[in-house]
């Protein structure tokens, strides 16, 4: 385009075809602006617009490095920026990553600590070298409903069907011992490193399953109730919500802790934000790469 209006302004007495020429090179970059151009910060604006929920004030769902304003190539959805995830979505041509958990080891991506840190300078400098772009797309993502990282965990596990009328987050299915129901998890989602608690007899259906971390209140109030066999969890603290459980069970409760580890119990839940991006940012490919289970166990 910049060529040929060049070449116009030398025939001067060309007049009427020089602008015939820019013109049609000035629709065409508009055209092409419409049809391809989007910028990270328009593919947020239509997450907010889209999600369902009220965007909330305070909130961890903001851009952690990268400049906002690059063009968007293509998007990675993941469990998180990790470096491996990031030289993957490169080698794919992608340059916007939206992931769940931080990017940079703490919940709020505070970095001042991390200065001189030989990891962190590395990552960093991969970013700004590639032209990155890293959003986190957390709290909204679960507040939406379904909870989006929920109705991927689901759809994962192939528990649709299962889904309690009642209570969205209660799964009621025909009764397995707890150490098949472990199992075939633990087949489904492909973990190495599953950690159960709880008798490996013990006859369930009613499971209950908080993705993510589980915060010791969380693994009390579900453990009491009567109407759930099972929790499932992705991680709580060993010392608090672990110990709570193994009282319980000393005591002679009948019930059972699933441990999938956090990526395990979380990661499906961004194939589900892949597709569902899809339905509303059509200008550029999108692609769910799975981080992967960080774990390996020498029995495995
Ligand atoms: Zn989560």
């Amino acid at each position: 385009m910049v060529n040929s209006a060049r070449k116009n302004t030398m025939h001067p007495a060309n007049s009427s075809r020089r602008q015939f020429t820019l013109i049609t090179g000035a629709a065409l970059a508009a055209a092409r602006v419409q049809a391809a151009e989007i910028t990270a910060r328009q593919v947020i604006e239509r997450i907010q617009k889209n999600v369902g929920v009220p965007w909330r004030t305070e909130t961890v769902d903001t851009f952690k490095a990268g400049n906002p304003d690059s063009p968007v190539k293509g998007i990675v959805t993941s469990f998180s920026a990790t470096l491996d995830v990031m030289q993957r979505g490169v080698a794919s041509g992608k340059n916007l990553f939206i992931v769940h958990e931080p990017t940079f080891y703490n919940h709020q991506d505070s970095t001042k600590d991390l200065a001189g840190d030989p990891v962190y300078t590395a990552k960093q400098s991969y970013i700004d070298k590639n032209g990155l772009v890293v959003w986190r797309f957390h709290d909204h993502w679960h507040a939406r409903r379904p909870d989006g990282i929920f109705a991927g965990m689901t759809e994962a596990l192939g528990w649709e069907k299962y889904i309690d009328a009642g209570n969205q987050r209660l799964f009621v299915m025909p009764a397995t011992t707890l150490e098949n129901l472990a199992k075939d998890i633990q087949k489904r989602l492909k973990i190495r490193a599953m950690r159960v608690m709880g008798d490996p007899q013990l006859k369930v259906s009613k499971v209950g399953m908080i993705p993510g971390f589980g915060d010791a209140r969380g693994v009390m109030q579900a453990i009491e109730r009567p109407d759930l066999d099972v929790l499932i969890i992705g991680e709580s603290r060993e010392w608090e919500g672990v110990e709570y459980m193994r009282d319980a069970l000393t005591l002679g409760q009948k019930k059972g802790l699933l441990i999938l580890g956090h990526v395990p119990s979380e990661e499906s839940g961004m194939k589900e934000c892949a597709r569902w991006l899809k339905t509303f940012v059509p200008e550029v490919p999108i692609e769910f790469i799975p981080s992967g289970e960080p774990f390996w166990t020498p029995t495995a």
